[in-house]
């Protein structure tokens, strides 16, 4: 059945095939469909006309009725403006245009009324609008339009083709009486009245031409609450198929290596924490029902031990495990302390990185087949095809956020019967992100740190002071402890700028630290993997006291007598990134400091980066402001992979509520129709799966 929905754009009225090509190319939008579903980021009220004297800094953008009464040019080249004084009989204001001044000159006449439409700013006494929208004023035109006016994004590329906000408008004008009564509804009726939502065709229209701010609220309030329908319905959904249809391996036994373990070699107690989430994850593992859990703490919460306890659990019930981490650093960290902690327990631990040499990688692969070997600890090597298990029951992997999903989706192939799956966090996700991207995880939580650990506390100084920094680190040393200073290094492609960082930093501090009194090593991505061990371990024992690096050290670096943490360019760092470094401190008994060291010039957001840093040690609450800050597109990263549809209206950062809400809805509906096999719920059934045509099944791997 052709539907006037997929209609090429070309064939809009007034498109045509060179505008088409451009539409497409720039905006993505081929076809009637997508037109109607661009939606306009913001509207303006071009029914209200202020005064003069009711302006206000607080008013977005507005417009104004006024004749010119002087005209004035002033400066040269580059710096040239030109001045427009306007009067409407209730005060004067400022026309300011700083391009295309030849252009608007001709433009200008005296005793005309103009509408301009723009952004005012106080500058002392009076109100001054930059570049304004202008047009000769007609009321009548003006009134005819009675409703608050679509703004579209557009780009440089079509403005100059002449495509702008209004063009667009006009083509959804021309678009909305083609498509009328050809929109199919997509939620049922019974959702619609009980949760008071316009039809499907009423929010499209209302969302690009509302007749007033509600109708817009109600607009869009109706297409969020579809977006969040689908994505709810199909992560819970997905959640009963696979609680129904798989089966999880059951760990029936506490066996002799747990219990040896825990009871001989465990070197501290557990915190609560730890043996709560234990517990929940034990559950998960005897109930029969395949486990997809996150387990979520803080840096330093003691997650490494809660992995291992699990795995012990796999290896005593007959099963192999694995746990898979996001560098080779940690991977080798972990085989260390995880070979540590076991002692002489008989069980057979591999480790598989990028550096295992081939022989060696031969023998681990069939010992992996054979079952001879229990526990793997590794990178992304393990997932690659040629490792195999003869029996894989649990699958940990460790700071998640370093992995998409498909590699996820991997590990979970290792097994007829898919492994249980444990994904550990030091950065937690905010409860937004949790019911969308990680929807169908459970969720358990190490609130508490070991005992006697400190808050680090945090202190941002300026380039200027750094001899304060210096003294910090002066007197820490002193005191025998160690000192990590970081520099960024962020993306490979930025490689040459910052190692130049890093390399200037690295001789101010040694000409301040100077040998033989002082050892400083250096640590970078771009060293050779012995050169960095040797580094490494230089440090790790006690005989270097300062440690030069970029973030190669962000995760998993374990140094209890490191008590600084001097965070370089602090400002170009990520919120999460600088909690994780933080994290590198504050794990012996001592008081421990991280320094944020920035410019003296920061922009809003890195500003408000740095003071939550300043302000808590809450790795939730740095989330969240992470979060409200970044946007969830970019937070998500890769992860975005995980959600099953893109959003076009809702808003992960803002949209909290709803999103509970409609996850309530959707629960309630699975509940009493868990395959939607109702006839009733037939529709729901057939957009859910017309929307989840297009996207790749990870089913049951978030
Ligand atoms: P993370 O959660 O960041 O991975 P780790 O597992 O690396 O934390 O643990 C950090 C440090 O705390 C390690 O040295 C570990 O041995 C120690 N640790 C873990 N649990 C406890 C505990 N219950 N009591 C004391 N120290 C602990
Ligand atoms: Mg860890």
């Amino acid at each position: 059945m052709s539907n006037v929905l997929d209609n090429d754009i070309m064939y809009l009225p007034g498109v045509g095939p060179k505008r088409s090509e451009l539409l497409k190319k720039e905006l993505g939008i081929f076809t009637f469909g997508d037109l109607l579903y661009f939606f306009p980021y913001r509207h303006i009220d071009r029914t209200k006309i202020y005064k003069i004297a009711e302006l206000t800094e607080e008013l977005p953008y507005v417009q104004v009725v006024g004749r010119i009464i002087n005209i004035s040019e002033a400066g040269a080249g580059r710096n040239r403006r030109l001045k427009a004084i306007i009067t409407d009989g209730t005060g004067t204001m400022e026309m300011v245009w700083f391009k295309g001044i030849n252009w608007v000159i001709k433009r200008l006449k005296p005793n005309i009324d103009y509408l301009f439409f723009g952004k005012a700013s106080r500058f002392g006494s009076t109100f001054s609008m930059a570049h304004p929208e202008m047009d000769i004023y007609s009321p009548n035109q003006e009134m005819l339009t009675g409703m608050l006016q679509p703004v579209y994004s557009t780009t440089e590329k079509l403005k100059s083709n002449h495509i702008t906000s209004k063009t667009i408008m006009g083509y959804v004008k021309a678009l909305l009486p083609i498509v009328k009564g050809k929109i199919q509804e997509t939620l049922t009726l019974p959702i619609i009245e009980k949760h008071k939502l316009m039809t499907l065709q009423e929010a499209l229209f209302n969302v690009h031409f509302p007749q007033n701010p509600l109708i817009l609220r109600k607009a869009q309030y109706r297409i969020k609450f579809e977006e969040l329908f689908y994505t709810q319905l199909s992560i819970l959904s997905r959640q009963k198929v696979r609680q129904v249809r798989v089966n999880g391996h059951v760990f029936k036994h506490v066996g002799v290596n747990f219990n040896r373990f825990y009871y001989e070699k465990l070197p501290f107690p557990l915190t609560n924490a730890q043996k709560r989430v234990i517990k929940e994850i034990r559950n998960d593992m005897i109930s029969g029902k395949q486990m997809n859990r996150l387990l979520q703490g803080d840096v330093g919460s003691g997650k490494t031990v809660v992995a291992l306890m699990c795995m012990l659990l796999a290896v005593d019930n007959g099963y192999q495990a694995c746990i898979m981490a996001p560098t080779e650093i940690l991977a080798n960290q972990h085989f260390e302390s995880i070979t540590n902690l076991l002692g002489d327990l008989p069980v057979t631990v591999g480790l598989l990185t990028g550096s295992t040499k081939k022989s060696e990688r031969n023998t681990l692969h069939k010992s992996l087949e054979a079952g001879e070997l229990q526990i793997l600890i590794g990178t992304h090597a393990l997932i690659e095809d040629v490792v195999k298990f003869k029996n894989l029951g649990l699958v940990v992997i460790d700071e998640q956020q370093r992995f998409g999903v498909a590699q996820r989706a991997k590990l979970w192939e290792k097994n007829n019967d898919p492994p249980h799956v444990l994904v550990m966090t030091a950065t937690p996700i905010p409860r937004t992100l949790a019911m969308t991207v990680y929807g169908d995880l459970d969720v358990s939580i190490i609130d508490e740190l070991p005992p006697g650990r400190k808050p680090v506390k945090t202190i941002h100084y300026t380039d200027a002071k750094r001899n304060l920094v210096f003294g910090l680190m002066r007197e820490q040393i002193e005191k025998g402890r160690q000192v990590y200073v970081v520099y960024p290094l962020i993306k490979e492609s930025e490689k040459l700028e910052n190692l130049k960082d890093l390399e200037d930093g690295y001789e101010s501090i040694v000409r301040a630290f100077p040998p033989p009194k002082y050892v400083t090593v250096v640590v970078h991505g771009q060293m050779k993997a012995e050169d960095k061990d040797y580094a490494m371990n230089l440090f790790a024992q006690g005989k270097a006291q300062i440690m030069v690096a970029t973030t190669v050290i962000e995760v998993g670096v374990n140094v209890p007598n490191a008590t600084v943490m001097v965070i370089e360019s602090a400002e170009r760092f990520g919120l999460s990134q600088l909690h994780q470094l933080r994290g590198r401190v504050g794990r012996g008994a001592d008081e421990s400091y991280c320094v944020l060291v920035s410019q003296v010039k920061l922009t809003k957001e890195s500003r408000k980066r740095l003071e939550t840093m300043v302000s808590t040690n809450d790795g939730f609450q740095i989330a969240e402001v992470d979060l409200q800050l970044r946007g969830p597109g970019d937070i998500t990263g890769t992860l975005q992979s995980g959600m099953p549809f893109d959003l076009k209206m809702a808003n992960l950062a803002t949209d909290g509520q709803l999103i509970q809400h409609v996850r309530g809805v959707v629960n309630d509906l699975l509940d009493s129709d868990p395959l939607l096999e109702q006839p009733q719920n037939s529709l729901l059934k057939n957009q859910l799966n017309k929307l989840e045509i297009h996207r790749t099944d990870y089913t049951g791997i978030s």
